[in-house]
């Protein structure tokens, strides 16, 4: 039924296990020049249970920044094997660097992780993530092989090589980011194949924030069931917290990491099922052990067990980053609020993009969506209608009515990786 028995392993037994793992890593990570300083004079002994985990101090993103490169490695630079970079989807890389030992754990969290949603070793594989500093390439890649796919490391774009080697080796597992999927789904229509008669069953989704409208889409247009992947480079990469069958949040490995949810603010942790920051704590990572990160991702724990029996607690899909966060005429918007209330509506098609401008003095904004082939119809009126209602629901769900501007599809620029959802155009235009 499960990858390993830990998954169903009892409460009790998970939490001191976590301690005890907990009181290694800060041994372990002492050892680094960084935690030395930062951790003089704590006793490991002060930790008796998981929830001690709060008697240590935070680690930021600053943190990993200023100690680029090496300030974090609790071992001799000969024992590491692999260094990965985020994407640097919000400034300057940090460097993560792997001993081979923590390679084997990333590949059996990832591994369990594919298992759980339903992946099995008869199945094939292809990622078409870039491989490169990305974790989401070699990271898939390992895990997928750990647990005896077929992988097909196909990388990223090149979408008619794609879906040959789809068709050729009868893939059953796509990993692919949610943005990409859904201008994949249009192409595959496009030469000619109905999604029914691909051979996917299952896609891996992640990486980026979505919502459940989008995963919703994405299993209509590709006829597909599609799995939330979470995951961050500190944290290893992808194989953090994964759905299970259920779909219902995503099981965050509790013996690998320790997960607290705080008010960003107050650093407090948040009560019981709301939202706010996730921070985590690496508990088997021998080469770069990483205490109480502030990963900036807003989510909440699922109160409650899974029907699949697996003990480790859910977190819910992640809302966006802290970072995310729009204030315009003094209402606090994420992101994905609007996908939210975009891809809702049957007319919107796969992509959109948000732009803040100045207009005069007050800043406002402009939301390009694409419309269906079949809805972007010569009918001024028609089109006026749909501009206003896109407007209005999203005033609903927002507070503010933006202005909305009707595209074609494919005519919004797509990233290579990541989708970039804002860009701020005040004071540029
Ligand atoms: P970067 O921070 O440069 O994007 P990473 O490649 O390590 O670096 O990406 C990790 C980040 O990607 C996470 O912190 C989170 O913001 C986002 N992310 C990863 N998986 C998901 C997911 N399933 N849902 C939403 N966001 C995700
Ligand atoms: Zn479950």
């Amino acid at each position: 039924m499960y990858y390993d028995p830990v998954e169903a392993m009892d409460r009790v037994a998970l939490e001191q296990l976590q301690a005890e793992r907990l009181r290694e890593t800060i041994d372990i990570a002492r050892r680094s020049p960084f935690y030395a300083e930062r951790l003089k004079g704590f006793d490991p002994d002060e930790i008796r249970t998981p929830a001690d985990v709060v008697k240590l101090p935070f680690t930021t993103k600053d943190d990993l920044r200023s100690q680029y490169p090496h300030g974090l490695l609790a071992r001799p630079l000969d024992d590491f094997v692999r260094l990965h970079a985020s994407s640097g989807t919000t400034g300057t890389p940090v460097a993560i660097f792997y001993t081979q030992k923590d390679l084997d754990t990333w590949a059996d969290l990832m591994a369990r992780s594919m298992y759980c949603c339903g992946c099995r070793r008869s199945d094939v594989l292809q990622n078409t993530s870039g491989y490169g500093l990305f974790t989401g390439g070699l990271g898939i890649h390992y895990g997928s092989e750990r647990l005896g796919m077929l992988t097909i490391p196909a990388g990223a774009g090149n979408t008619r090589r794609q879906i040959k080697m789809i068709l050729d080796h009868q893939v059953t597992v796509l990993h692919i980011i949610p943005s990409f999927a859904l201008y994949f789904a249009q192409k595959v229509r496009e030469a000619g194949y109905a999604p029914e008669d691909m051979p996917w069953r299952i896609a891996l989704i992640g990486a980026e924030p979505h919502t459940e409208q989008a995963r919703a889409k994405i299993e209509e247009l590709m006829h597909i069931k599609a799995y939330n992947s979470y995951g961050l480079s500190e944290m290893n990469g992808p194989g953090v917290a994964f759905e299970c069958v259920h779909q219902q949040g995503m099981h965050l490995w509790e013996d690998a990491y320790i997960a607290e949810i705080i008010n960003p603010e107050t650093g407090e942790h948040v009560a019981e099922g709301e939202i706010g920051e996730l921070v985590m704590t690496t508990l088997r990572r021998e080469g770069m052990p990483i205490i109480r990160y502030r990963t900036r991702d807003l989510t909440r724990f699922i109160p409650g067990q899974c029907e699949c029996g697996r003990t480790h607690r859910r977190i819910d899909r992640i809302t966006g980053r802290a970072d995310d966060m729009m204030i315009l005429k003094g209402v606090n918007i994420y992101p994905m609020q609007i996908e939210q209330c975009l891809m809702a509506m049957p007319e919107v098609g796969q992509n959109y993009l948000i732009e803040l401008i100045r207009e005069g003095v007050s800043d406002q904004m402009r939301v390009k969506v694409e419309i269906k082939d079949e809805f972007f119809v010569e009918d001024m009126r028609a089109l006026q209608g749909l501009q206003k209602r896109i407007a209005k629901n999203l005033c609903s769900e927002i507070l503010v009515t933006p202005r909305v501007e009707l595209c074609q599809s494919e005519s919004i620029p797509k990233a290579d990786g990541k989708a970039v959802r804002v860009v701020d155009l005040r004071g540029k235009e």
